[in-house]
């Protein structure tokens, strides 16, 4: 907040017109909200976000196409991203999210240039934008971004593992609370978007078996949902509804990115 007023405050950018200053601003404000950005010393900051252009990223956006050479990354601010899977027989299951704690385009760091994944927005909100070839120059020449992007990689790893545990064992009620948690937690508020269509297409399985746990949930009065907004009145509750794998996220979180 006190980056947005200092721009704000300045004769500069004051004299700029709105569209403008409203850009400045947004970056300025979005790199202290994007966590990997936020870690990186300043003069590498500022020379990253000269390359970046902030976007506004609409809900259902499709990000990136399986094998569709990818054109720019994105650092998440408000917005957050679901990773999918294709599985082979039109479905799909859902392997990650990306939020403000790092970065959508792994595959350029490892040295691809397209992705298995499609990349689809899942809170719509503000990001920040970059082309593949200024971001890979940027790879090769900060170190403190390389580092960075290391332990966020490190994370992902984990969080893939994580989903196949969950997958492979933890009953659906308790997949579809940690489901809904991560997505709270992504949002920022208690309210969010989310029907039992996609629910069940993220987590893998048939609708009938994400509204009967939704159902439960609701009964416990953890949650309330109605024509596809989700909310969440009892957050501590919902925890303990919630599979270990949950938990087992945030402190990987808290251990990996010492957040
Ligand atoms: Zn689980």
């Amino acid at each position: 907040m006190s980056m947005l007023n200092g721009a704000a405050n300045n004769r500069l950018l004051a004299a700029l017109p709105n569209s403008d200053r409203q850009r400045i601003v947004s970056m300025l404000n979005g790199a202290a909200d994007n966590r990997l950005l936020a870690a990186l010393p300043n003069s590498d900051r500022r020379r990253i976000l000269a390359s970046c252009e902030p976007v506004e990223l609409a809900l259902a956006e499709e990000l990136y196409a399986p094998w569709v050479p990818l054109r720019f990354i994105y650092f998440p601010i408000s917005s957050f991203i679901s990773l999918i899977m294709p599985t082979g027989d039109s479905g799909a299951f859902e392997v990650g999210m990306v939020g403000n704690e790092g970065m959508l385009g792994i595959s350029l760091v490892l040295g691809a240039e397209v992705s298995s994944q499609r990349a689809v927005v899942q809170g719509a909100g503000l990001a920040l934008r970059m082309e593949a070839a200024p971001f890979r120059r940027e790879l090769r020449r900060s170190k403190a971004l390389r580092g960075e992007i290391d332990r966020y990689l490190q994370l992902r790893m984990g969080q893939l593992a994580q989903a196949t545990i969950c997958a492979h064992f933890h009953l659906l009620e308790a997949r579809v609370a940690r489901r809904l948690l991560m997505t709270q937690d992504r949002s920022r508020a208690n309210t969010f978007r989310g029907t039992h269509e996609v629910l069940a297409s993220k987590l893998g399985v048939r609708r009938v078996g994400v509204t009967e746990a939704a159902s439960s949930l609701q009964q416990r009065r953890l949650i309330h949902y109605s024509r596809g907004d989700i909310t969440v009145l009892d957050r501590r509750g919902l925890m303990a509804a919630a599979c270990k794998c949950y938990k087992a996220d945030r402190e990987s979180y808290d251990r990996i990115l010492g957040q």
